[in-house]
Order: C-alpha cells, then sequence, then structure tokens
C-alpha cells in the first residue's frame, strides 16, 4: 500500500474511501500549513482556481477574471529554491496523482454519486487542441460552469456509470494510462486518461523529474506458457517496462519499471499478462 492508504485510506487503498469525496471535506477549512502551501482557505477555493486556470482554457475560452487578491502560491511556484524532496512532500499536500489499473476505476465509478466528462488540459498546453475530453470530474462543480457558460453542454457530459464505464474500457484498450488525482490531498477532485501529451508525465516520467504520481497498486507479469513473442503488448506501455528476448522469443516485464497500469494486457491476443498486488512482488513492494 502507498503511503496515501496508509495516511488516507485506513490501511485500504485511499482512493475508494468515500470519505475522501465528501462535501464535508471540500467545504472544510484547511489546517494552517496546508494554507500556506495550497495558497488557499478551503478545497473548494483550491478546486476552482484548479478549474479556472487550468480547465477553462481547454474549453477554448478565455479563463473567467479573476478576484483582485494576490496569485496565491502553489505547490509549483516555489519562493525560494526546494529540494527535490520539499517540492514532492509539497505536491502530495496539494495535488498529487496515482496510476490504476480498470477494474480499480470501475470500483470508483460504482462509489461515485456523479461523473462529469470534461475536456483536458494537457492536452490544450501541449497540442493546442481544445475540447479533448479525457478527464472525469466527481461530484462537484464549484465554479458553476455549467450555469457560467450556457453552451457549455458542448464540453461538459454528465455521464451515468455505464456509460463512463464503456468510455474508460475504450481509452484502455487505446492504452490511455488511468490515474486518480487530488485537490488538496486526501480530496480526490477526478480520475485521467494519459499519454504523452500528460503534463505530469512529461515532468516525471519523460524528463526523469521530480515525481507527480505514484505507482499503481500493481505490478503486470507475462506468463511465459501462453506468450507467443508477437511483441504487441510492447507498443502499449508507456513506461518502457517491457522488454523482448529473440532467444526466447517472450517478453519481459521489468517490475522496477512497471508503473502497474495495467493497459497491456488489452493488446495481448493470448491474455498472456496478469497483474499482481505489488505487495506479493517483495523487489517492488515498496517502490512508488
Ligand atoms: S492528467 Fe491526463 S487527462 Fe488529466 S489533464 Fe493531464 S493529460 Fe489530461
Ligand atoms: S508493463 Fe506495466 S507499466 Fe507497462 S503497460 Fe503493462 S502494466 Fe503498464
Ligand atoms: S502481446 Fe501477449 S503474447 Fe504477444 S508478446 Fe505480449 S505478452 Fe506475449
Amino acid at each position: 500500500m502507498c503511503e496515501f492508504c496508509t495516511e488516507h485510506g485506513e490501511g485500504k487503498k485511499w482512493y475508494l474511501q468515500m470519505k475522501n469525496y465528501s462535501d464535508g471535506l471540500l467545504h472544510e477549512e484547511l489546517s494552517s500549513p496546508q494554507k500556506k502551501i495550497a495558497g488557499a482557505l478551503t478545497r473548494v477555493e483550491w478546486v476552482s482556481r484548479f478549474l479556472e486556470e487550468f480547465v477553462l482554457p481547454a474549453f477554448g475560452r478565455i479563463p473567467g477574471k479573476r478576484d483582485e487578491s494576490p496569485p496565491a502560491a502553489s505547490a509549483d511556484t516555489p519562493k525560494v529554491e526546494r529540494t527535490e524532496e520539499e517540492i514532492v512532500r509539497a505536491r502530495k499536500i496539494v495535488h498529487f496523482g496515482q496510476v490504476l489499473p480498470i477494474e480499480d476505476v470501475e470500483e470508483v465509478i460504482d462509489a461515485v454519486n456523479s461523473i462529469t466528462r470534461l475536456p483536458c488540459g494537457c492536452r490544450y498546453i501541449y497540442t493546442g487542441k481544445t475540447d479533448q475530453r479525457y478527464c472525469f470530474g466527481f461530484g462537484i462543480d464549484p465554479k458553476g460552469i455549467l450555469g457560467t457558460f450556457p453552451d457549455a453542454a458542448s464540453s461538459l457530459e454528465v455521464l451515468d456509470k455505464e456509460k463512463a464505464k464503456q468510455i474508460f474500457r475504450a481509452y484502455d484498450d487505446e492504452g490511455l494510462v488511468h490515474s486518480i488525482w487530488t485537490g488538496v490531498t486526501p480530496y480526490i477532485i477526478g480520475l485521467c486518461n494519459c499519454d504523452r501529451d500528460c503534463g505530469a508525465y512529461k515532468a516525471y516520467i519523460e524528463k526523469d523529474g521530480v515525481a507527480t504520481f505514484f505507482r499503481a497498486e500493481y505490478v503486470c507479469e507475462v506468463d511465459w506458457d501462453l506468450c507467443t513473442g508477437c511483441k504487441s503488448c510492447m507498443s502499449q506501455c508507456q513506461f518502457g517496462a517491457q522488454f523482448y528476448s529473440s532467444a526466447l522469443s517472450k517478453v519481459y516485464i521489468a517490475p522496477e519499471r512497471c508503473f502497474g497500469c495495467g493497459v497491456c494486457r488489452a493488446a495481448c491476443p493470448n491474455d498472456a499478462i496478469a497483474l499482481v498486488p505489488r505487495q506479493e512482488r517483495a523487489e517492488v513492494a515498496g517502490l512508488w
């Protein structure tokens, strides 16, 4: 279990704890250290700013006018130079994610009250494309976006659970990595579906930078009795965890590189790849 499970999940998966989606948590006053790092008095204030600055531009609209208060400090805009450890600690307090496989995504969808599909801020930033709806927000609309923009129906979709699962399964087949995110931890703001146009992926994986999310609670393994060495799974992995042995005509998954997203399974015609709980693989049980 990752440290969020210990701190916010009572030893179980933190993202399956309903208290972490609660309205009470969203509106409660933050502690002094949280306020200082998040630059907000409550989570709803932080989430509103996040929507305004990150999500609204992805609608293809200019963000709404901010109030007159000075820009708040955030986890990623340090006033003084900080160590890598300090940056990660701050991110974990404010906005941090975890990779999760489709099975756990479906458990989350079953548990939450409402799901709104909305445009992806990262894809807007890195491709200039608007209305790329890969993000799924839970149960909140603190900025009243739907009301503020009467034509927002073209960019926002309120989904029923079955429709949401159907879309996630299609993304899974496509090889998009699912991840879940906090908005001032442990409040959970939503689920994402990412490829290499993801800002968090670029900063952390591509540039080998400071961590922005945890690995999943799992890793994948290949059953060599079933693997024919077709390599279909290899194009699916965004973490460089798969290796081909020409001598054996088999694919091997390096557990220390595997983030446990599970999307390689969809590409395997022989059902040769399985998820196993990370804690059952001693060599990566403590690697997050
Ligand atoms: S984390 Fe993924 S889905 Fe979410 S905004 Fe970034 S790229 Fe889009
Ligand atoms: S090998 Fe691991 S990281 Fe790569 S796609 Fe499969 S589960 Fe994801
Ligand atoms: S897709 Fe399946 S059978 Fe093909 S190489 Fe990967 S694990 Fe082996």
